[in-house]
């Protein structure tokens, strides 16, 4: 199960590793929070169809990836909140899929090599699926009515600063890029550059560990 914010996070962040695991006969489900509604920086842009477009996006991209299902939150861009409604939500979501691994943001990580503060939708989203994931989800007595109890094995946080997992995604590297490229609106400039950029991350994340082309999380295996 992958948890992210925004409609085009998990493609740019994990979308290797999804469509590996999909590729293998898993089952992807992906949890969207945010509804993208403030993706844009054209003022005049209409945020309904903007929230239309993204949620297309989102299918198509999500088609590629060979992804199962998909949860809409449909938060408003800015305005998610790790509380206790996000955190059931979630619980009832990991409850009902009971995934082995839940992929998502590192809420730790806030500032990048002195040029970008990490979007705090990430980082409430980041929060609310490590309180969900654990504790809550695998503990009865947290939120008894949203289901059996699921003890999720391990997390793999994405944009993380401690990195300690390197995946290997060269075999499908090209479908990430695919994916990335589906969000069309969020995309500056053609898309050889975007292929660039994704095939540059990935070399740069695989080569300490010998891989052509890699995805590096923070992993935590949990247990009992
Ligand atoms: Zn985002």
């Amino acid at each position: 199960m992958a948890i992210y914010a925004h409609p085009d996070d998990a493609d740019v962040a994990a979308g290797g590793v999804l469509a590996q695991w999909a590729l293998e006969g898993c089952a992807v489900h992906l949890v969207v929070v945010c509804d993208g509604s403030k993706g844009s920086h054209v003022p005049q842009v209409d945020v309904r169809s903007l929230r239309e477009v993204r949620r297309e996006e989102l299918q198509l991209a999500s088609d590629v990836l060979g992804v199962t299902t998909i949860e809409c939150l449909n938060h408003v861009d800015g305005a998610v909140t790790n509380d206790e409604a996000l955190r059931a939500t979630l619980v009832g979501l990991i409850r009902q899929h009971r995934p082995e691994v839940v992929v998502g943001p590192d809420p730790t990580a806030t500032f990048f090599g002195g040029v970008y503060v990490n979007h705090r939708d990430h980082r409430e989203t980041g929060w609310a699926l490590l309180d969900a994931v654990a504790p809550a989800a695998a503990m009865p007595l947290y939120f008894p009515e949203k289901g059996e109890a699921h003890q999720v094995s391990q997390l793999l946080l994405s944009g993380t600063h401690e990195p300690d997992v390197v995946i290997d995604v060269s075999r499908t590297i090209d479908t990430k890029v695919k994916a990335v490229l589906a969000h069309a609106s969020q995309i500056a400039g053609d898309a050889e550059g975007i292929r660039d950029v994704v095939y540059g991350r990935a070399e740069q994340a695989g080569r300490p560990v010998g891989l052509g082309f890699g995805e590096a999380f923070r992993s935590v295996e949990l247990s009992f």
